[in-house]
């Protein structure tokens, strides 16, 4: 491990443009949140994110992204780091943004989030150097995360009596050592010695899980001949504790170890009275049914009710989030990035079910993307100001894609309905694509902007294998998204985190819903499959419910 976080990159990155403030900057009190204080984890966004960084502490941000099954997997592991690390908050604060939230995009794009889960370290003087963007922490592995916080608060000069990882000098007494916790609010009452050999951390370790103990400070000894200066005899001992009056003793740890040393320390304080800080409170599960309140309910009633329909308003909020979130991740399209932007972009125009003004809107942005280079603040702006005298997106919330849990389904079941939908649309007159363009479309979305990084990496492979852009035929594109739709839906399926057990992951579609679709030995009957696609993502039967239809489609 050590050699690891030796050799491990912190990747600080620059920090190139400010952050302008936004009027929906602030956290509505009703959006479902993956995170809570209960967690001992601050959800920011881009109104609080800054003035965070300029504290004066250590800070760990997650940029996460709550659509995303990967993002929510890796939940359970963050919280438990932050409990576990609760011990620490006198140095380290844990803080999460959602890039899933529009008022965040240009955040996430700003700090350079391109991946999601991204782990970002700063440390107290983020003020002083506003263009640093963190220290990237590369891994979700929670020792590793755990180990290279460690380092990285080990590695701060704090003010003395904050914490003191520096070693021992030859010439520090007890006296010299108490200097630094003078005054009447400090509340010092012991300095624990804790002999450090080289190369090893067990003196910076048992600072840090002695961090509860107000009472304490702990200094690191380099040397044991330094334990002489304080009065104690020469030893193989590692552990001493001296106090205000200078008095010093050893103390004998089962085990050299860092978490030994502690209790050690900590039984010793707990005999004179001295308490360390409550540890965090067991945290209470989000109720569900609170989530599920009775609109929601109702959709969910009415979603179950066979046979399986698509909805209009899922493929709007598809959209809708492609438009305002998931499309603006880079600072600059250029050659590939803007190739993919600009044909997504051409196929939401011709293959849409939105309104008028939705149809006005994805023919301007098209035209406004005739040229070699955009910024990305310039393809948000071109949105805002094209949208702006229009009333596009109608849907409130999800339909067919509801979840029976908040981060379940949502987007990203709305995503694979619009794909299935541009299949199915694109084999229609007057064919506004060759066959395989949908496909490619598709490819390019995942490859630029689909920010879960597990998601993407499969997909492309599977994209490879499956070879994709052997698919010669309208039918044939529809039924490779079918197929790989299955194989992602097998790979997920028992997921105890992304699966939602009202929805469960079906070879699709289910008998019941298509008995036709496989023969008496459970084989697909592809003609009776491609038949059923066309059907239920045709546009004209997709079903309105969830959306204000007298007025929504004019
Ligand atoms: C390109 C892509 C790759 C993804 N990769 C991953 C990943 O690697 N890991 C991960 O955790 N999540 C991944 N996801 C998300 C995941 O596939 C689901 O979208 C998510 O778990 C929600 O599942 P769901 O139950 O709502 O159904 P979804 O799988 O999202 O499907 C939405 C709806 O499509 C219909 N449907 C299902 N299967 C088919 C089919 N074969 N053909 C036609 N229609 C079908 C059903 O009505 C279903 O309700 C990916 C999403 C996308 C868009």
């Amino acid at each position: 491990m050590d050699r690891m976080l030796k050799t491990l990159l912190y990747c600080p990155l620059l920090f190139c443009q400010q952050l302008y403030g936004r009027t929906n900057a602030i956290m509505p009190s009703t959006e479902a949140s993956l995170y809570s204080g209960a967690d001992n984890i601050i959800t920011l966004d881009i109104g609080s994110l800054r003035p965070v960084l300029n504290l004066n502490t250590n800070k760990l941000v997650l940029f996460h992204n709550s659509f995303y099954g990967d993002c929510q997997r890796f939940a359970p592991i963050y919280k438990g780091i932050a409990r576990d690390l609760y011990k620490w908050r006198r140095l380290l604060q844990f803080y999460a943004v959602d890039c899933a939230q529009e008022r965040n995009t240009e955040l996430c794009r700003e700090f350079n989030v391109h991946e999601t889960p991204s782990l970002r370290f700063f440390n107290p003087d983020t003020k002083r150097k506003q263009k640093i963007l963190g220290s990237v922490i590369p891994t979700q592995d929670p020792l590793f995360i755990t180990a290279v916080l460690a380092d990285l608060l080990g590695q701060y000069e704090y003010e003395a009596n904050v914490a003191n990882f520096r070693p021992l000098k030859n010439s520090d007494t007890a006296k010299t050592l108490f200097l630094d916790h003078q005054g009447l609010k400090n509340p010092v009452k012991f300095i624990a010695l804790v002999l450090q050999p080289k190369d090893t951390y067990i003196g910076r370790d048992t600072l840090l899980e002695l961090l509860p103990f107000k009472e304490v400070a702990v200094r690191i000894v380099p040397d044991a001949q330094i334990f002489t200066n304080f009065g104690l005899k020469p030893s193989n001992q590692t552990l001493a504790i001296i106090d205000r009056k200078g008095s010093a003793q050893y103390l004998a740890p089962f085990r050299i170890k860092s978490k030994d040393y502690a209790i050690t320390v900590g039984e010793f304080l707990k005999k004179l009275n001295y308490m360390p800080d409550p540890p965090i409170p067991v945290s209470v599960a989000p109720n569900v049914n609170q989530f599920l309140d009775q609109r929601n309910q109702a959709v969910l009633a009415e979603v179950l009710k066979p046979p399986l329909k698509v909805y209009r308003a899922d493929l709007e909020q598809a959209i809708d989030k492609l438009l305002h979130v998931e499309l603006h991740k880079w600072f600059y399209y250029q050659v590939r990035n803007l190739e993919g932007l600009r044909l997504i972009i051409n196929v939401l125009r011709n293959l849409n079910p939105l309104n008028k003004d939705g149809k006005t809107l994805l023919t301007n942005l098209y035209k406004s993307m005739d040229v070699y280079r955009i910024k990305g603040s310039d393809f948000k702006d071109s949105i805002d100001i094209n949208e702006k005298p229009l009333k596009v997106f109608q849907a409130k919330r999800y339909i067919g894609c509801i979840g029976s849990r908040p981060f379940l389904r949502g987007f990203t079941c709305s995503l694979w309905t619009l794909f299935h939908h541009w299949t199915v649309e694109a084999a229609k007159p007057p064919n506004y694509f060759l066959p395989g363009k949908i496909l490619l479309a598709i490819h390019g979305f995942v490859e630029f902007f689909l920010r879960c990084t597990d998601c993407s990496e499969h997909f492309l492979e599977m994209a490879k294998r499956r070879n994709m852009n052997a698919v010669k035929t309208y039918d044939e594109q529809i039924l490779w998204l079918w197929e790989a739709h299955n194989e992602v839906n097998q790979r997920l399926a028992g997921d105890p985190i992304t699966e939602d057990p009202k929805f469960p992951k079906i070879q699709f579609p289910s008998v019941k819903n298509c008995p036709t679709c496989r023969n008496n030995n459970s084989e697909w009957q592809e003609k009776e499959v491609l038949k059923y696609l066309k059907r239920i993502y045709d546009i004209k039967n997709l079903s309105f419910y969830g959306l204000p239809t007298s007025q929504g489609y004019v």
